[in-house]
């Protein structure tokens, strides 16, 4: 998430670099950057989109995550997988295990509810 604000704030400073052709930075020094400006603003223009167009594979690159096999119920550590295939069934995907524990407890709980409405 910050990965986009951050460049959402880079394109908009490129921007505002290359409108008013100075480096302001903290808006207390004031830098003339006359041609500068040019490649200035377009390389942090640049690291801008390239942030937001990047930003899942950077959160993902940042978060250690760890998936589980539906088939075999294996957990594999996501840096392992290919595509996020089990290795030892073939062509089987599997799944974030925050998300696997997430939708076993609410199933768990459907149950539940389920087996206390047939009471009534
Ligand atoms: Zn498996």
């Amino acid at each position: 998430m910050w990965t986009i604000l951050g460049g959402v704030v880079l394109i908009f400073w490129s921007f505002s670099t290359y409108m008013s052709g100075s480096f302001t930075p903290y808006w207390f020094y004031h830098i003339e950057l006359g041609l500068f400006k040019i490649p200035i603003s377009i390389v942090s223009f640049y690291i801008g989109t390239s942030m937001i167009i990047n930003y899942k594979k950077i959160e993902l690159e940042k978060k250690e995550f760890f998936s589980i096999c539906l088939n075999c119920e294996e957990v594999f550590d996501n840096k392992n997988l290919q595509d996020g295939k089990c290795p030892h069934c073939e062509g089987i995907d599997t799944v974030d295990i925050e998300k696997y524990y997430k939708d076993k407890k609410e199933k768990e709980k459907e149950k539940e509810t389920k087996i206390d409405k047939d009471k009534i």
